[in-house]
């Protein structure tokens, strides 16, 4: 067997063991997960959505599983609208940058694109990250296990326990998601039920006040055909002495404040009875 320069031969250099299976390298499946869409395993692009499940997407691709119902992938089956996903508010991470290197600087690849806006922890897939239902911001879990708060730490909107949903989930966390999903549908469509319920019967109530609205209306229009003209002098004289030239009893010939010469343009004007020519002001075909 050789060995004449004196080397000694190991065991797996005499015994033929079994080979080990193929395996993933559990550090680049992790990378690959946070930095890729579910659907079309490309890149991630803005908007970045997500779904009840945790998975994390380009809005486009979710767009374009939901227009070509064919290309739907068997893990985005319960991404039935745009209802079923939501935008995720990420805060981006100022330390590490992204973008290609220019050769003379140094490139952190570990460097994630986020961070969690509470503790600074990188979304690479290393901590346990989760986004609230409600609003869709993004922390690490830590942040939201430690600083206990009912409203969200970034845009302060109101939230629960089941609308925490961790992103990228696995084993147990899967499982946990898939229910709260469930229990989250079932209860808005209760409550649809609901607002649809208590729509009708508004309906049905504006029906009826519309109908009685209708009836007093019509009322209120006979009594006042029915009633006295508005523009009729209150016996003779009317309380309002800017209104009286409107009433129909008002005579210019009659008015004293009015001038000899002013009322002298009217056919009221006694002058009028006598004169054979029209008056040099005003045009009267009586007398043309
Ligand atoms: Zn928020």
């Amino acid at each position: 067997m050789g060995c004449d320069g004196g080397t000694i031969p190991r065991r797996d250099e005499l015994v033929r063991t079994k080979k080990k299976g193929e395996q993933k390298d559990k550090d680049s499946v992790r990378k690959f997960k946070w930095r890729h869409c579910s659907i079309s395993q490309s890149r991630l692009e803005k908007p970045i959505v997500a779904c009840e499940l945790g998975n994390i997407y380009s809005k486009s691709s979710v767009l374009e599983v939901l227009l070509d119902k064919d290309s739907k992938p068997a893990s985005a089956e319960h991404i039935k609208g745009l209802k079923d996903v939501k935008v995720l508010n990420l805060t981006k991470n100022s330390a590490g940058s992204m973008q290609p290197s220019k050769g003379d600087m140094y490139l952190d690849t570990e460097a994630a694109e986020f961070v969690c806006p509470v503790v600074g922890l990188e979304m690479n897939g290393k901590y346990k990250f989760v986004f609230l239902w409600s609003c869709g911001c993004v922390f690490s879990e830590r942040a939201v296990r430690m600083v206990k708060s009912e409203t969200c730490h970034k845009c302060n909107t109101p939230f629960s326990e089941e609308d925490i949903i961790v992103l990228n989930p696995e084993d147990n966390d899967l499982d946990q998601m898939r229910t709260k999903m469930e229990a989250r549908r079932a209860q808005l469509k209760v409550l649809k039920k609901e607002k649809r319920k208590v729509a009708d019967e508004t309906v049905a109530v504006n029906n009826g006040l519309e109908a009685k609205k209708k009836k007093t209306d019509m009322e209120k229009q006979a009594k006042v055909s029915a009633g006295p003209s508005i523009n009729m002098p209150n016996n003779g004289k009317l309380l309002d002495p800017a209104f009286a030239k409107a009433a129909a009893t008002y005579s210019v010939a009659k008015d004293s404040q009015k001038t000899e010469v002013y009322k002298s343009l009217f056919t009221s004007h006694k002058s009028a009875k006598t004169r054979e020519t029209a008056h040099w002001v005003t045009y009267n075909p009586l007398f043309n």
